[in-house]
């Protein structure tokens, strides 16, 4: 492993400021940072922890909804009450990833900017766009098997893989941000980058700025939701393909609103606009989760080894929306 100067840092401010020298990375829960740094994928002149910083509060919003500190452990995320009962999609999601001492350690903010799972990119013998911009991608002609769908480019197929974000996504969440010039909210549309011609860019966070907080906005349907994740192995696997679903059902059981969120098949955690309008003013029966579905992957472009995703993802759709339907 390449040699790097360890710096704690007390306030954001601090932590900032030692962060200031290009490459440097910030240290929270350490479970994706650490390891890409082993393979040498990350090689940070300077690695500024910030697990001392005051954010790990998770409170009640004026608004009604909840503010979970950027260094609350996902474990500690997914149990609390008011992320429980208001947003049980949360946390079904945050206990559907990893394994319980990732959980502990893992972080609400680490979460968000956990890098691919994308086998050439922890490969420093193939070619990257997102490693290495301009390389090339290894994957487009490659074994494409756990790659997008939805969202990519030319240069990178990429999937992105937290499963938090997907809930995220389907929350319209606001990640607060504190930088050089203040604070700022950034729209979780608007977090996570398409990779384009520049993959390699993966969020709108400056590079000056440290992020504080995840807000979870009020939204009373919340109640009724689910998470869904399909994968290889029944634990301590990313996604092939996840759904994040909330229903809110007229008095006559049309549908009234809904919200759809996908992992495991796009490039980043991917809202489904398409699929909630198809479900709009229809009963909430089969065919509707089924015309969400085909509306949700209607642009998918597959690779040689992954249009099977498609279906699968199609089916994930369906069976979270029916069991959103059936919650009480
Ligand atoms: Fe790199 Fe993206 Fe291609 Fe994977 S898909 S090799 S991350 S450019």
């Amino acid at each position: 492993m390449k040699p790097f100067a360890y710096v704690t840092a007390a306030t954001a401010d601090a932590a900032r400021a030692a962060a200031a020298e290009r490459g440097a990375r910030f240290l929270a829960g350490g479970t994706t940072i650490l390891d890409l740094m082993k393979l040498e994928i990350e090689r940070p002149p300077v690695l500024v922890d910030i697990n001392a910083l005051p954010l790990t509060r998770i409170e009640p919003l004026p608004d009604g909804g909840v503010r979970v500190g950027a260094l609350v452990r996902n474990s500690d995320m997914a149990a609390h009450p008011l992320v429980r009962d208001r947003y049980p999609l949360v946390t079904e999601a945050i206990l559907a990833g990893a394994s319980a001492q990732i959980r502990n350690m893992a972080t609400t903010a680490g979460n968000l900017l956990q890098r691919t799972r994308c086998f050439y990119f922890r490969d420093t013998a193939a070619p990257c766009n997102k490693r290495a911009p301009g390389a090339g991608c290894a994957a487009l002609d490659g074994y494409n098997r756990i790659h997008a769908l939805l969202g990519t480019s030319d240069h990178c197929i990429a999937t992105h893989p937290s499963d938090l974000a997907v809930a995220l996504a389907a929350l319209d969440a606001v990640v607060q941000v504190t930088g050089r010039h203040g604070a700022r909210a950034i729209a979780f549309a608007d977090f996570h980058l398409l990779p384009g011609d520049r993959p390699d860019r993966e969020t709108s966070l400056g590079s000056d700025e440290l992020i504080t907080a995840v807000d979870l906005p009020p939204l009373s349907y919340a109640a009724r939701s689910t998470f869904v994740k399909v994968r290889d192995r029944a634990s301590f696997a990313f996604a092939l393909a996840a759904a994040a679903v909330a229903l809110d059902r007229a008095a006559d059981g049309t549908i009234r609103e809904a919200r759809i969120a996908l992992g495991g098949v796009a490039t980043r955690p991917w809202r489904a606009h398409e699929a909630e309008r198809a479900l709009l003013g229809r009963p909430a029966e089969p065919s509707a989760w089924r015309a969400a579905a085909e509306a949700a992957f209607a642009a998918a472009v597959p690779r040689q080894h992954n249009a099977f995703k498609i279906e699968l993802g199609k089916r994930t759709i369906v069976r979270a929306l029916a069991r959103a339907a059936a919650l009480p």
